[in-house]
């Protein structure tokens, strides 16, 4: 199995405090990985360290198993296929749902020309794939300020797709939906994987078990448990550290 991503010995201190600490961590091509941990444990340094917006002090970074991304910024891993999803929805609030695909499809175009020009018969057909894949279909005419919260990053995942990244890192996505928008959220990256690798950083353990995936849980900026979500929640350490029973 080729990997994704290849971490190896990584650390990182912000003024002698270390957030990363000697973390290793392997993410297979087409894996769904849940990321989990306490607060403070390194979850948002690790992500920032993948996409090149931090610089690990010491360690190894690899993509595809050749591309050395401590040498990368963010620019560059955008370029090599790494989307990344921030908590907040931040989409086009006064398009419609249809454009700000369109939108997010010709990012080497203004806005201008994506949206006055027509489409092609290509980008027509990518844009109801993409909404279908998201479930957005049935809104495409609506402005995306009338979204709900979950449809709003539904979309942001939808927009983001229309990138057509290799690896999708997402944080937090069930943060503030429903419990149906949750459930639906897991089936949608369950849906993403395999064409795409995705990680996903994630507080809440319902939907967690939902994604059905190997969980990673970070401790301290080190991996303290890996396996089935049953497996590191049977873990001792993991239930005093994180589960805090
Ligand atoms: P998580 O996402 O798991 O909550 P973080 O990666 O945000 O953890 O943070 C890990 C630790 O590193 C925290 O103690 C945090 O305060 C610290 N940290 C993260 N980024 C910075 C920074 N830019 N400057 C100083 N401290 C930081």
């Amino acid at each position: 199995m080729t990997s994704q991503i290849y971490l190896d010995g990584v650390n990182r201190s912000f003024d002698g405090f270390k957030a990363i600490n000697n973390l290793s961590l392997t993410v297979d091509k087409g894996e769904l990985r849940a990321i989990i941990g306490p607060n403070g444990a390194g979850k948002t340094t690790m992500m920032d360290i993948i996409t090149g917006k931090t610089r690990p002090d010491s360690g190894e970074v690899f993509w595809n198993e050749k591309v050395d991304l401590t040498r990368i910024d963010e620019a560059g891993s955008a370029r090599l296929g790494i989307g990344r999803k921030f908590q907040k929805p931040t989409v086009f609030e006064t398009l419609t749902v249809e454009d700000n695909i369109a939108l997010a499809l010709k990012d080497d175009r203004s806005v201008f020309a994506t949206l006055f020009h027509r489409q092609t018969a290509a980008d027509a057909t990518k844009i109801t794939e993409l909404l279908e894949l998201v479930k957005l279909e049935p809104e495409r005419a609506r402005l995306a300020a009338d979204l709900s919260h979950g449809q709003k990053q539904w979309l942001e995942i939808g927009m983001l797709l229309a990138q057509d990244p290799e690896l999708l890192l997402v944080d937090e996505p069930a943060a503030g939906m429903t419990d149906a928008e949750t459930m639906r959220t897991a089936d949608l990256l369950k849906d993403i994987a395999g064409q795409h690798t995705v990680i996903v950083v994630e507080h809440d353990m319902e939907f967690v078990r939902a994604l059905d995936c190997k969980v990673t849980v970070l401790h301290q900026g080190h991996v303290l448990a890996e396996g089935n979500l049953d497996h590191v929640s049977a873990n001792p350490e993991v239930i005093e550290v994180y589960l805090g029973r």
